[in-house]
């Protein structure tokens, strides 16, 4: 069911501490940790604890956990004392979605192009 735990997905073991993570924040909500395959200096993923697929399903069932994403983005790059930083929801197999667990990529510290590949 939406919002439950899934068995066989990898960041509802990361929420459950089943599989390790850098984590770098925590709310009730929320995790962040550094993604395991960094793009950037900066590269922290920030999910929601219970699970939906993507980001337009979990803004259409939980608005305030989604805001609740972005807040800690904002906070990640706080932390990190980024000046410039991007917030990525890869959204679908073609944008490039490979963990079908809701999750914003956090990323800064370098100069970055427009539009992204
Ligand atoms: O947007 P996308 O679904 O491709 O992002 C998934 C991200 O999860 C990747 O950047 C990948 O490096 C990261 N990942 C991770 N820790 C894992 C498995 C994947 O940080 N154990």
């Amino acid at each position: 069911m939406a919002g439950e735990p899934q068995d066989d997905c990898l960041f509802c073991k990361i929420v459950a501490g089943h599989i390790p993570a850098t984590v770098v924040r925590e709310t009730d909500t929320t995790v962040a940790f550094r993604d395991i395959n960094p793009q950037a200096p900066t590269h922290v993923l920030v999910i929601p604890k219970v699970h939906y697929r993507d980001a337009a399903s979990l803004v259409a069932a939980e608005p305030t956990i989604a805001a609740d994403i972005l807040r800690e983005a904002a906070e990640v790059a706080s932390d990190d004392k980024l000046e410039s930083y991007r917030v990525v929801f890869n959204t679908g197999g073609g944008a490039g979605q490979t963990v079908f667990h809701a999750h914003a990529h956090v990323l800064g510290g370098r100069g970055m192009q427009w539009p992204p590949g």
